[in-house]
């Protein structure tokens, strides 16, 4: 019998909680609503279908906030927001159920926007990953320094989760064996049609732990057994190239990705007997940057040694199957283990990377390569495994994530793979969901969009481009103009109230929000903040409209460089702050605990969109696609799909400064940052506020070590590796013109609208489309 949605959640609260809606308190009223929805889906999730099956293998999917996206895909939004208002609830009463923020930036939200666009658009695409207890930590400041704090996500329940007991398997280490134990979570197209599958393991104890029963020791033994387990479904890394706990992360590597490849062998058995060589038809694996490589010797030795499976055979059917994403430009950064550090984890799989190298040798040979170009093909190289290699050479596509990083490393960084093997390298370039990134997050733009030219755009982001032209109507730049006004208001209400600190939406909001890193060089935007200090107090800037600049994102806990810079532009922030001369006119804010819901919160409000990596290190980026679709401008580097956006939206829309690849490849090895510094009066001041006491570090000596990695390097790099101080000038001119142009503020709103339209090439529907049509077939 079927109650309806509203019936249903009421139903369930009184079952559950013995409580009528107005008695519930929000954590029961969010489980209840939750398994409401829950109840609306079908049973079968994308994993038993007769259609072609990809498993995305991933170590992170950043979801986010599910309820209210799910409810949305399922047209249940309406009817909840009425259940609410009927019942006198804030429709916003979710807005504090935490994220589930299973990863750590860019890369974990794509895998979680290629499951919003796969279902959408009725593709079988299931995520497999881990369902670590802890998510990304949760960030607060301290006298302005980071502070983390664990998170605790599933402290709300995890409704939207099923325990699928019965298909738990087991994962063997050297010393170690536990259960994984999988939790699916349905992947709910918009429409509702199709519902895939995001299955996460659990790491259990294979021995009972029943006290009771056991003396002493033996309870000593279960309790060390139990907790060495679920240690590898506990934590997330909090980086995506740590060095730090090698042989745990080795452990969830192979934990997952071995879970994964039993549960579809098994499936495929179930279906088709033993016929593998039809694994490639049924199946497609894509390993979501070198994380999950550990799938391609697993799944060999599993065809080989449980199925009887001819290692030639296994390998020649792992080749079909595997296609490998690439999300790292430069070669050093490359994910490599020691052998020793894998033989004392998973020798079993050692083993079956020596066979694979053992065959990779064997094509070189037969390819005529030298035994000193061999070297950099080695997946065993002296006494180091290369994942990447391994995942090229077991492949039949790598691909990279924004046009110019294809071409860095089909020229550059993997050029001699390219080579061997040029068929096998193209171009995906990244993608967000229009979903989660418009509909759900500006419901105001979505509105205007809809109002004007349907909500085919929804399932169909080109539709955009008839927007188009509008751009030459006043009135209709006016509207937009409105819409972005409420937009800042909303965000300068939330963040006094979670913040405490003031903003006026009448200023320019110039937005840099991802991950802290040297490489996306929020120091570089710190410091132009500082020179426009310094320049309004000694009047040398004049007419400045008001901006301010708000920051947000997180710093891998050990990557002290990364805290000492948030630590400086909290200082910052403080300093303007108590200047009546000039905080009329500037303004900072750090936002604290950036995450993908405050990121739907800060996106549409921005006027201006930071992107300002050094060029050639951000592999694409997808924040900048977010506000871009927003209706922003971007102040950017000729970096990774930075590129493409100022293709679609015109470079006259957009502000690029900086230095090029090609500039910085020219001059990388004369380059002298301590003579720019000494010859630049500007740059000297605004690089010596980390030495000259300006500012307080609390006598812990980051700012000095700051200063020093500009200006003298250190035993790992040169000095100023991310060329901050080659672009300054260049940023700060450009950054000025952005501000003298929001001056006419029709025209400038024109350009961020411009860019709105032109967004269509940037939603994750295309992506997942040519991924579909061009590796998985
Ligand atoms: C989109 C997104 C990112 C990626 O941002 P980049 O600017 O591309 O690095 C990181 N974190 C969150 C929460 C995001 O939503």
């Amino acid at each position: 019998m079927d109650f309806g949605f509203k019936a249903n959640v009421k139903l369930i609260l009184d079952l559950d909680y013995g409580k009528t809606i107005n008695k519930a308190d929000k954590i029961e009223l969010y489980n209840a609503v939750s398994k409401a929805a829950m109840k609306t889906l079908g049973k079968d999730w994308g994993l038993n279908t007769d259609k072609k099956k990809v498993s995305y293998l991933s170590m992170e999917f950043l979801i986010g906030r599910m309820i209210y996206n799910n409810l949305y895909n399922l047209g249940l939004l309406d009817e909840f927001k009425e259940l609410m208002n009927e019942n006198n609830i804030d429709i916003n009463i979710f807005e504090d159920i935490e994220d589930a923020a299973l990863g750590n930036g860019g890369l974990g939200r794509l895998a979680a926007c290629f499951l919003d666009s796969a279902a959408t658009l009725g593709y079988v695409l299931n995520g497999y990953g881990i369902r670590y207890k802890y998510g990304l930590f949760k960030q607060e400041f301290e006298n302005g320094f980071q502070k983390e704090l664990p998170d605790d996500w599933q402290s709300f329940g995890d409704p939207w989760s099923v325990r699928r007991e019965e298909e738990k398997v087991r994962i063997e280490f050297k010393d170690q064996s536990v259960y994984a134990v999988p939790y699916d979570m349905p992947v709910i197209g918009y429409g509702g049609k199709t519902v895939n599958t995001l299955r996460l393991w659990q790491a259990e104890a294979t021995k009972p732990f029943d006290f009771e029963l056991f003396n002493n020791q033996q309870y000593t033994e279960a309790a060390k057994n139990k907790n060495e387990a679920e240690a590898i479904s506990s934590l997330l890394y909090p980086n995506d190239s740590t060095e730090e706990g090698k042989k745990l992360r080795i452990k969830q590597e192979y934990f997952f990705t071995s879970a994964t490849m039993q549960d579809v062998i098994r499936r495929f058995k179930e279906k088709h007997g033993t016929a593998f060589c039809n694994i490639p038809k049924e199946y497609a694996f894509q390993l979501n940057d070198t994380h999950p490589v550990f799938a391609i010797p697993e799944f060999i030795r599993l065809l080989v040694e449980k199925e009887g499976v001819s290692f030639e055979d296994a390998f020649r059917i792992a080749k079909k199957t595997f296609a490998y994403t690439n999300h790292t430009i430069m070669a050093e950064a490359l994910e490599k283990w020691n052998v020793s550090l894998i033989q004392s984890v998973i020798p079993h799989i050692y083993e079956y990377i020596v066979l694979i190298n053992k065959e990779l040798v064997k094509e070189l040979n037969e390819a005529g390569i030298s035994d000193a170009e061999k070297k950099k093909y080695l997946i065993i190289e002296d006494d180091t495994v290369h994942m990447a290699r391994l995942a090229i050479y077991v492949s039949h596509s790598v691909n990279g994530v924004a046009e110019l990083h294809t071409e860095i490393l089909k020229s550059r960084e993997l050029k001699e793979w390219c080579q061997l093997y040029p068929e096998r390298f193209n171009n995906k370039t990244n993608g967000i969901s229009q979903r989660r990134w418009l509909a759900l997050s500006n419901k105001e733009l979505s509105d205007f969009i809809t109002d004007k030219i349907g909500d085919a755009w929804i399932t169909d982001l080109d539709q955009l481009k008839r927007l188009e032209m509008f751009a030459f109507e006043t009135d209709v730049i006016k509207e937009f103009e409105k819409i972005k006004q409420v937009k800042k208001r909303q965000l300068a209400d939330y963040i006094l109230k979670h913040e405490g600190v003031k903003i006026d939406p009448d200023f320019i909001f110039d937005i840099q929000v991802k991950r802290l890193h040297e490489y996306k060089r929020q120091l570089l935007n710190a410091f132009s903040v500082l020179d426009i200090y310094f320049g309004l107090k000694e009047g040398r800037i004049k007419d400045f409209y008001p901006t301010v600049f708000i920051f947000g994102g997180k710093a891998a806990p050990g990557y002290y460089r990364a805290k000492a810079i948030i630590k400086y532009i909290n200082e910052i922030a403080g300093m303007i702050a108590a200047d009546p001369e000039v905080r009329d006119r500037l303004k900072v804010v750090f936002v604290s605990n950036y995450n993908v819901s405050y990121a739907e919160k800060i996106i549409p409000a921005a006027d201006v969109s930071e992107q300002i990596s050094t060029a050639g290190t951000e592999a694409s980026g997808t924040g900048n696609m977010k506000f871009m679709l927003n209706g922003a401008v971007t102040l950017g580097t000729f970096d990774g799909a930075n590129i493409e956006i100022v293709g679609q939206a015109g470079m006259e829309n957009n502000y690029i400064f900086g230095a090029r690849v090609e500039d910085i490849e020219k001059i990388k090895d004369t380059y002298d940052p301590l003579g720019i510094y000494q010859n630049n009066p500007r740059i000297k001041r605004v690089v010596d506020t980390l030495i000259d006491n300006t500012f307080d570090d609390n006598g812990t000596g980051i700012f000095k070590e700051l200063y020093d990695s500009l200006l003298k390097g250190a035993s790992w790099h040169k000095p100023d590796q991310y060329y901050l101080l080659l672009d300054f000038m260049s940023y700060c001119e450009t950054k000025m013109q952005v501000n003298t142009d929001y001056k006419d503020r029709l025209s400038f709103r024109k350009k961020c609208f411009i860019n709105m339209v032109n967004a269509g090439k940037f939603s994750s529907d295309r992506t997942i489309r040519d991924y579909f049509n061009e590796i998985w077939n």
